[in-house]
């Protein structure tokens, strides 16, 4: 076959007629700030502070995303230019005054690098205690990398080949991982360690994949994780969840990348085998969904039988508005995706430019679930996956003349904490958990002294 054949035999359908040419990857990093062509439009100081916010935050933007998502017309407040170019605010203003000043004096790099360390440091690199309480331990207490078992039923995969994505999100709480330092990666490199753990752990029914972004890996290897499973000793492994962003970053993955048919045909074998596969779909915004190809892709995954669930943080600058999550889930439901979390910005790295108080998330979500029909209302929120565990804001009311939030663990470290409400002083300004007090009096959470107990006997493992 030539080559133009070969690429005329690659184009997907997608719907009476439409037809989605494959494209080839094309990405840019910091260094490639200046070959981004609509960025020549913008002033240079623009630019410099785009240079100087990604020397310490991660940046990595693809052509699609650039050609088919931003709205160049709108920026800097188009949703999508925020979710993926770097933004001032993001850097505090000592932090930004730090490089920037390196920079117009023309530092060498060893200085820079210096302060960009020392800066991510000052991030909280890994919230929740990620390192130290999540990561399983061998027989004789060596770590496992690359893992996190922190409920019962699910293990977290974070496979090698899978820690970057198609492109980064300004917010991203797993930022840590994307800026090169070994130190604050989480990855694992053999499929037969995660393996030999899930044989031995038959209480595990759920393995999620995540990163990064798993779908980065080429079929193969994502192959050499998954088909083991199909074995009997795997039976108590009845569903694989696949975390990913590439329906909306580049949903050209599932459709003419190379090992794109390989790639449906291994989802296909997973579900035939009776497994339940969930691909974890992080959408931000609706326009995300409004593309062909993002539609044909979606199309093509829910042929095969996998299941598409749709969450994603609530962020300022980018959805902090109820119509945007009305539309969003609307458009969910249409496409056949489950709506399923909308998540609380995380305390990591640049969460002060993109945190909303809990007491505004509550009602953003509450405005939206009002504008939607019953199959939208599956979304679960707004949550906070803190380190004790997925804590959901229910509610503002009020009890015995005290106005509260309304709690509830939707997954704990301990089972017997998930749906038992509880409640925690209001406060408009608290953004998350440990900035909340327990209402009535009470000085401890009702779950408090046991989780003090389980963090103080994994740290002492860690120590
Ligand atoms: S896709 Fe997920 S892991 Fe990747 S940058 Fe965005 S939030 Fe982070």
């Amino acid at each position: 076959m030539t080559a133009q054949l070969q690429t005329a035999a690659r184009q997907w359908p997608v719907a009476r007629g439409d037809v989605i040419a494959p494209q080839p990857f094309k990405v840019y990093t910091q260094r490639d700030l200046e070959r981004i062509a609509p960025l020549a439009a913008m002033s240079e100081e623009a630019r410099f502070e785009m240079k100087v916010v990604s020397t310490v935050l991660p940046f990595r933007v693809n052509q699609y995303v650039i050609d088919e998502l931003i709205d160049w017309n709108d920026t800097p407040a188009d949703p999508i230019f925020q979710l993926t170019f770097p933004q001032r605010g993001m850097l505090t203003e000592g932090h930004y005054e730090w490089i920037a000043e390196l920079y117009r004096r023309d530092a060498d790099k060893a200085e820079i690098d210096a302060a960009v360390q020392e800066i991510r440091l000052e991030l909280n690199p890994h919230p929740a205690d990620q390192m130290e309480m999540n990561m399983p331990r061998d027989e004789v207490g060596e770590r496992l990398d690359g893992m996190q078992h922190k409920y019962r039923e699910t293990v977290l995969f974070f496979p090698s080949q899978g820690q970057t994505c198609h492109s980064y999100c300004t917010f991203c709480f797993r930022w840590a991982q994307f800026v090169g330092d070994k130190a604050l990666r989480i990855a694992a490199s053999e499929a037969q360690r995660l393996h030999a753990y899930l044989r031995k752990q038959p209480a595990v029914t759920d393995l999620l994949f995540t990163g990064g972004d798993p779908m980065v890996m080429k079929t193969k290897h994502l192959a050499g994780y998954l088909e083991p499973l199909l074995t009997p000793e795997f039976g108590h492994i009845q569903t694989i969840r696949i975390g990913t962003k590439a329906l909306s970053f580049w949903p050209h993955r599932f459709l003419g990348a190379d090992d794109a048919d390989e790639l449906v045909r291994l989802l296909e074998r997973m579900v035939k085998a009776g497994k339940h596969v969930a691909l974890m779909a992080h959408y931000n915004h609706w326009r995300e969904l409004e593309t062909p190809a993002a539609r044909a892709a979606i199309r093509r995954i829910r042929d095969t039988g996998a299941v598409i669930r749709g969450q994603g943080p609530l962020i300022a600058h980018i959805n902090d508005n109820p119509a945007v999550w009305a539309r969003l889930w609307q458009t969910q439901v249409r496409l056949g995706i489950v709506p399923y979390y909308m998540f609380v910005e995380r305390d990591t790295g640049a969460r002060h430019y993109f945190e909303v108080p809990l007491a505004r998330a509550w009602e953003i979500y509450r405005e939206a679930m009002q504008q939607v029909s019953g199959l939208a209302r599956t979304a679960r929120g707004p949550s906070m996956s803190a380190s004790p565990g997925k804590v959901e804001i229910q509610g503002v009311t009020e009890i015995g003349g005290e106005k509260v939030f309304v709690l509830r663990f939707i997954q704990g470290r301990n089972p017997d904490w998930v749906q038992r409400p509880f409640f925690a002083r209001y406060d408009p300004e608290a953004t998350w958990l440990n900035h909340l007090r327990p209402a009535f009096g009470e000085e401890k959470w009702f779950w408090e002294e046991e989780y003090e107990a389980l963090r103080e006997d994994r740290l002492a493992v860690a120590a």
